[in-house]
């Protein structure tokens, strides 16, 4: 174990909040034993969580437990260390003809990361989330106990851990089933359309047609508010089995200058105005078709040093786009600088996971004490339709509106109690969450 001697001000991608933090770098399993841990702790990925789910007083990072441990070559099972991120393992199974069964929009975060949160990507309404396609995790737990863990054996513990944000434990190895690809190029249909209900409807048409699917939206149109691009895909077949070879660029972050709301908007119409014709099909590498994001290098820099929140909520089908119009009016004087809609299937999920079937809507602002405050007010809409919050993206969520959210709460900290009984795995979310 590398422990850091300093205290370093730490945040999320969000760059807030911030939080005074002492990294301790774990190398091997070992390290993890408990006389080697501090008494309150929280593992760390790769800090791509918007909030302060990633963040604590004392952390234990996994940048160097990046090995793979073991491969299948005929079923695509494979075995890597929780550090180990997307993007490396994108390199090892593209060019043998596999993919990631579930990718969230960056290629950066860790794997345990990503099984903490329990991610979803643009083909939930196909394959579910990450739970559905990990066979077993290595866990370590806060008492130094190291557990196999998975859909019989010890599987409180398992389906606790997706979505519980590193509370239940060290996730120090992750199994899982790898998906079959014969090209690394998608086949992308982008459809635009005229307002909300018709963004809705076309992504609701197309479940069954394309694995992939999301929507770009304008929510800053004066007049049709909701318009958007919607990008559907699915793989290709019996082309090249390449990595993609573009650098990410970098953006100028001119003090927050661009996402003032004139700006924002302009921008919004040029890009809604790019593609000229109501249908357009493309073939494109995987990688902008994925990561669009990744190809701006320290894109969370535009905010300014105030930093950015990321909200996303889900809300059942049922009313779910009156839902989403009366939660836009309450939020009306925040400028969105960006707005992404995605549908959610019927899969399993973890105990704190978060999805469910319905829409979910991902939004950026800069963060302001009024977008706070607008946002905390308006999550009370969320509630009321039985939808919730995202925990790897939430900053802004009181502990009254989580209890109303996360009805499993209860049997979540049972688990928790169970394998941490002395609550030293704690987080700047847990505790403002009084989870701990
Ligand atoms: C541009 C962008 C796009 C995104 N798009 C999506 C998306 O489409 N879908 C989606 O679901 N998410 C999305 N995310 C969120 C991201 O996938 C998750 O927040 C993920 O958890 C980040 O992983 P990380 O390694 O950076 O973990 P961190 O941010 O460092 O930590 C996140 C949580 O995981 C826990 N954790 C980390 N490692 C371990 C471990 N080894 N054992 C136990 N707990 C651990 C931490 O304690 C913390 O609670 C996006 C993020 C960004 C920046």
């Amino acid at each position: 174990m590398n422990p850091q001697k300093d205290v370093l001000p730490t945040s999320g991608w969000g760059r807030y909040p911030v939080v005074d933090s002492v990294v301790h770098r774990v190398r091997w399993q070992s390290d993890l034993s408990t006389s080697q841990t501090p008494p309150a702790t929280l593992a760390q990925g790769r800090l791509r969580s918007y909030g302060d789910a990633g963040l604590a007083s004392s952390v234990l990072s996994t940048l160097e437990l990046n090995r793979f441990l073991a491969f299948d070559a005929e079923t695509g099972l494979l075995e890597t260390e929780a550090g180990v991120t997307l993007d490396e393992i994108l390199q090892f199974c593209v060019p043998k003809g596999w993919f990631l069964p579930v990718t969230p929009g960056t290629k950066h975060p860790s794997i345990g990361g990503c099984v903490a949160a329990d991610v979803h990507g643009k083909n939930h309404h196909s394959d579910g989330s990450l739970v559905s396609h990990v066979d077993s995790l290595t866990i370590v737990t806060a008492e130094g106990d190291v557990l196999r863990c998975d859909r019989s054996e010890h599987s409180d513990l398992f389906w606790a851990s997706f979505g519980g944000m590193g509370l239940t434990g060290f996730v120090y190895a992750v199994c899982f089933r790898l998906m079959r690809i014969s090209d690394s190029r998608i086949e992308v249909e982008t459809h635009r359309t005229a307002d909300l209900a018709e963004t809705c409807q076309l992504l609701l048409l197309t479940q069954t047609e394309f694995r992939y699917s999301v929507a770009w939206l304008d929510l800053l149109s004066r007049r049709r508010r909701g318009r958007g691009l919607v990008m559907l895909g699915r793989h290709a077949s019996g082309g090249p089995l390449d990595l993609h070879p573009a650098k990410a660029r970098s953006i100028p972050a001119l003090g927050g200058l661009l996402v003032s709301r004139p700006l924002l908007r302009m921008g919004n119409r040029l890009y809604y105005r790019r593609q000229l014709r109501r249908t357009q099909t493309t073939v494109m590498h995987y990688d902008p078709y994925f990561y669009p994001l990744d190809g701006l290098r320290d894109w969370n820099r535009v905010y300014g040093r105030s930093g950015f929140l990321q909200y996303q909520f889900v809300v059942p089908f049922e009313a779910g786009r009156e839902c989403m119009e009366e939660f836009l009016d309450r939020i009306d004087g925040a400028a969105c600088s960006l707005a992404v809609l995605k549908t959610f299937g019927e899969f399993p999920t973890g105990m704190l996971g978060f999805p469910r079937p319905g829409w979910t809507l991902a939004l950026d602002f800069r963060r302001t004490t009024q977008t706070i405050e607008m946002l905390q007010h308006a999550t009370s809409v969320i509630t009321a339709a039985g939808g919730r919050v995202y925990l790897a993206k939430d900053a802004v969520v009181t502990a009254e509106h989580f209890m109303e959210m996360y009805s499993r709460v209860e049997e979540f900290l049972a688990i928790k109690h169970r394998y941490d009984p002395r609550s030293r795995l704690r987080s700047a979310l847990s505790d403002r969450l009084g989870l701990t």
